[in-house]
C-alpha cells in the first residue's frame, strides 16, 4: 500500500462510504491523510472518580459490570444505565440515551478507558454519555488528543479516526518538499511527523507544531508562486518592445493638480509618487491600489493614465461591468477636460459597425484612451503602443490575461480595489503585486450614523425615511441574498419594491437587479441620479456603482446574510454629498454572532478594521469568497501574522533563484500553479 493508492482498495468499507468519501474529494489515500482535523478535543488527562468535580470532562480507566435498558419516565427516550468502577475501586453510574446498541456492544469485564462528564446527584456520581474505548496500544477515541474532523452525512469523526489511525504509517512516504535549510533556518517540525501529529499528537505542544509546520508550508507555496509570477512578468517585456520607461514629469503632475477643484490628500499624493515612479523602470509595473469606497482612488488613476498619454502612449482602463465602465467614463472624462485626449468606450455589446471603427481607431493609434469591460482583453483588440492598463476592482490575473497583456508589449499595469484586505492576506494573495495603499478619508465628509434595526422599529424607521424624502433626499435599499438564486432574489426584490411602494405612495420607487437589460438599468440609474426615483431598491448581484450625493440614506435588508466587507461597500454609496447620512441594518436574527458582527459596522467606519474583524470571525476564504477573488482558503496558516508572512516572504525570494535545485519543490509549485488557472 502506499499514498497513491486508492481508498476503494485501502479501506474495506461499503460502497455507500466510499461514495460519500468521493463526494468530500477524497480519492486517494494521500487525499486521506492530507485531511487535516477541524480541531482536537484533549481528553488525555486520567483522573480518579473521587478526584472528579461537578460538571467536569473526565477520562478514567476502569471496567464496567452490569448493563441494562431501564425504563425511562419519557417513554420516547430510551436509557441504557452501567455501572463503572475505576482502577482505584471507586464505582459510579453511566447513563447513555438513545443508543440501546450498547447494551450488546459494550465490553463487559474487560479494562477500558471512559471520557465523559461528571454529574453529582444526591451523593452519588454520574457519567453522561461517556465515549468509551477498550485499552490498546494506541487510543484513538479516548485518552489521547482527540481529533475532530468535518463530518459528512455518513462520515463521521469517529469513522474517519478508525479509517485514518491504521494508515498513519504511510505518512512517512510523505516527501519533504521545503528546502532542509528552510526547515533548519525555521525549526520546523518534518513533513512526515507533522503530518502523523496533526491527526493523533503526542502532545499539545507538538501539535501546534504540526500546524505552524503545515502551515509554514501552506504559505511559503504561495508566496513562492508569487515571486516567480513577479519574476516572469518583470522579464516579459521584449527588447524590441515599443513600451519603455516612462520617465516621471513633476511638472506635469503640477499642472494636473492646479485643474481638480480640490486638494489631492497627502495618502493621494504618496500613492501617485510610487506609482509614476515604478513606471519609470524599465520592466512592467504590476501593482496594487487599495483605496476604500470614496477616498479618490479616480484621480490617482487619471494622473497615471494622463503620464502614460503625455508621453506617447496609449492607455486603457478596464471595469468589471458596464455600468461601471460607463460611470468612469463620465467621471474620467471630466478630469480629462483641460487636456486633448482622445477617448474611446468599448463594451461587448456595442453594435458591430461601432466596434469595428472602434478597433480599427485603436490600432492606427489615433486613440489615446480607452474606457470599458473585460471586451479589452477578450475581444481581437489590438493597440498601437499601449503603454499603461488600469484594471478597476481587481480580478486576480490569471496566467491568460498576463499572456494577453505581453501580447500587447507588455504594458505598465495598475490593479485598482475598493476592498480593504489587510497587508498580510494582500501579500499572501496578491504577492506578485506591489502594494500602494490610500488610508486616508478626503477631509469634510461627515461619518455616516449605523444602526441595526430589529423588527420591531421597522415603522420607526420608515417614518423616519419619509420625513428625508419629503426634505428632498434619496434612498437605496438592498435586499437580502437569496442562497445564490438569481430568479429567487429577483423575485423577492419586485416584491420589496411593491411593498415599499404601498409604504410610500407619494414617493417614486425604482427596481434594479441583475436580470435587466443594460439599457433598462441605465435608464433606471439615470432617473434615481435625477431624482424622478426617490427610492432604488435594489439586489446585491449587481454593482450598485452610480455615484449619486444627493442619497443619504441605505437601507439592508436582511443584513446578518452578507459579510462585514460587503455591508461595508454598500454603506459606502451614502454619504458622498454634504448632508449626514445613515445606514440601517434590518435584520430578524438575533443570535450572538449576528449581533457582533453588525455591531462592529456600527462602530467602525473604517474598511480595513471591518476587513480584519471579519477575517477573525469567518476567515479568508469566506470573506473574499475563494474562486472570484483568487484569495486561497488556507487551512491553517495564519494570514493575520505579519512576522510569520514576512519571514516566509524572504525565504520565498532567497529560494525561488536556486529552484532548480529542488526539484520536488518546483513540482509541488507547478501543481499550484496548474489548479490556480483552473479556478
Ligand atoms: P473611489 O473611486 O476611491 O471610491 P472617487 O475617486 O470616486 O473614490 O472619489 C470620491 C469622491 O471624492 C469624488 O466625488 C471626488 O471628486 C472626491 N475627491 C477625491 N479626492 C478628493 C480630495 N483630495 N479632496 C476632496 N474631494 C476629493
Ligand atoms: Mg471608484
Amino acid at each position: 500500500m502506499h499514498l497513491d493508492t486508492s481508498l476503494e482498495s485501502a479501506l474495506s468499507t461499503k460502497k455507500e462510504y466510499l461514495k460519500a468519501l468521493k463526494e468530500m474529494g477524497l480519492f486517494t489515500v494521500k487525499d486521506l491523510l492530507e485531511y487535516f482535523p477541524r480541531a482536537h478535543e484533549d481528553l488525555s488527562h486520567f483522573k480518579r472518580l473521587y478526584e472528579a468535580k461537578d460538571g467536569e470532562t473526565i477520562t478514567t480507566k476502569g471496567f464496567f459490570t452490569g448493563i441494562k435498558l431501564s425504563p425511562a419516565k419519557n417513554k420516547r427516550v430510551k436509557l441504557v444505565k452501567a455501572m463503572f468502577y475505576d482502577n482505584a475501586g471507586s464505582a459510579c453510574d453511566v447513563v447513555w440515551f438513545n443508543q440501546p446498541h450498547l447494551v450488546r456492544m459494550l465490553p463487559m469485564d474487560t479494562e477500558v478507558i471512559v471520557a465523559g462528564k461528571v454529574r453529582f446527584e444526591y451523593g452519588k456520581i454520574t457519567l453522561v454519555s461517556p465515549e468509551v474505548e477498550t485499552v490498546k496500544e494506541a487510543q484513538i477515541h479516548v485518552g489521547v488528543h482527540v481529533p475532530i474532523y468535518a463530518q459528512h452525512e455518513v462520515i463521521t469523526s469517529k469513522w474517519l479516526r478508525g479509517k485514518i489511525h491504521p494508515l498513519l504509517y504511510l505518512a512517512k512516504e510523505f516527501e519533504e518538499i521545503l528546502p532542509p535549510e528552510v526547515v533548519e533556518q525555521e525549526n520546523l517540525m518534518g513533513k512526515a511527523e507533522a503530518i502523523r501529529e496533526i491527526h493523533f499528537p503526542s502532545s499539545e505542544k507538538s501539535l501546534q507544531r504540526a500546524k505552524d509546520r503545515l502551515g509554514y508550508e501552506e504559505l511559503f507555496l504561495l508566496q513562492l508562486n508569487a515571486v516567480q509570477l513577479r519574476e516572469e512578468w518583470r522579464k516579459s517585456r521584449a527588447k524590441d518592445s515599443p513600451v519603455k520607461g516612462i520617465p516621471m514629469d513633476p511638472e506635469f503632475v503640477k499642472r494636473f493638480f492646479a485643474t481638480l477643484p480640490f486638494t489631492p490628500t497627502g495618502a493621494q499624493k504618496v500613492v501617485i509618487y510610487e506609482i509614476l515612479k515604478d513606471m519609470e523602470k524599465p520592466f512592467p509595473m504590476m501593482r496594487l491600489l487599495e483605496g476604500d469606497v470614496g477616498s479618490g482612488k479616480t484621480i490617482v488613476a487619471v494622473m497615471a493614465l494622463l503620464q502614460a498619454v503625455h508621453h506617447g502612449y496609449q492607455a486603457a482602463i478596464m471595469a468589471p461591468t458596464e455600468v461601471l465602465a460607463r460611470q468612469h467614463l463620465i467621471s474620467i472624462s471630466r478630469y480629462l477636460e483641460p487636456f486633448s485626449i482622445r477617448v474611446q468606450f468599448l463594451i461587448g455589446s456595442m453594435k458591430a459597425k461601432e466596434k469595428k471603427d472602434a478597433l480599427t481607431a485603436i490600432r492606427d493609434g489615433s486613440i489615446n484612451l480607452v474606457i470599458g469591460t473585460h471586451a479589452l482583453i477578450q475581444e481581437a483588440v489590438e493597440f498601437a503602443k499601449l503603454g499603461l492598463v488600469v484594471i478597476d476592482e481587481q480580478h486576480r490575473f490569471g496566467v491568460k490575461q498576463r499572456e494577453v497583456l505581453v501580447r500587447q508589449g507588455s504594458p505598465h499595469v495598475l490593479h485598482m480595489t475598493a476592498t480593504p484586505i489587510p497587508r498580510t492576506l494582500a501579500l499572501v494573495a496578491y504577492g506578485d503585486q506591489d502594494l500602494s495603499v490610500i488610508a486616508e478619508m478626503p477631509p469634510g465628509r461627515i461619518p455616516i450614523i449605523t444602526k441595526i434595526v430589529p423588527p420591531e422599529h421597522r415603522q420607526t424607521v420608515y417614518r423616519f425615511i419619509e420625513g428625508k424624502l419629503q426634505k428632498g433626499e434619496q434612498c437605496y435599499v438592498i435586499c437580502p441574498l437569496i442562497d445564490e438564486s438569481d430568479v429567487l432574489e429577483v423575485k423577492s426584490a419586485i416584491k420589496e419594491q411593491q411593498d415599499l411602494q404601498a409604504i410610500f405612495p407619494h414617493f417614486k420607487v425604482g427596481l434594479l437587479h441583475g436580470k435587466m437589460k443594460s439599457a433598462e438599468k441605465e435608464a433606471v440609474m439615470q432617473a434615481f441620479k435625477d431624482n424622478q426615483i426617490q427610492i432604488l431598491v435594489s439586489t446585491s448581484v449587481i454593482e450598485v456603482g452610480v455615484d449619486v450625493p444627493n442619497a443619504t440614506i441605505m437601507l439592508i435588508e436582511g443584513s446578518e446574510r452578507f459579510g462585514l466587507s460587503q455591508l461595508h461597500q454598500f454603506r459606502g454609496r451614502v454619504g458622498r454629498g454634504s448632508a449626514q447620512s445613515y445606514c440601517f441594518l434590518y435584520t430578524n436574527s438575533s443570535t450572538e454572532l449576528t449581533f457582533a458582527r453588525l455591531k462592529a459596522m456600527a462602530d467602525y467606519t473604517d474598511g480595513f478594521k471591518l476587513a480584519e474583524i471579519d477575517l477573525q470571525l469567518r476567515g479568508p476564504g469566506e470573506v473574499y469568497g475563494i474562486r472570484q477573488s483568487g484569495i486561497p482558503d488556507l487551512k491553517l496558516a495564519n494570514v493575520m501574522n505579519g512576522v510569520l508572512v514576512d519571514r516566509v516572504r524572504k525565504a520565498a525570494e532567497h529560494i525561488v533563484e536556486k529552484l532548480k535545485d529542488y526539484p520536488l519543490l518546483a513540482e509541488a509549485l507547478e501543481s499550484i500553479r496548474k489548479k490556480m488557472e483552473q479556478e
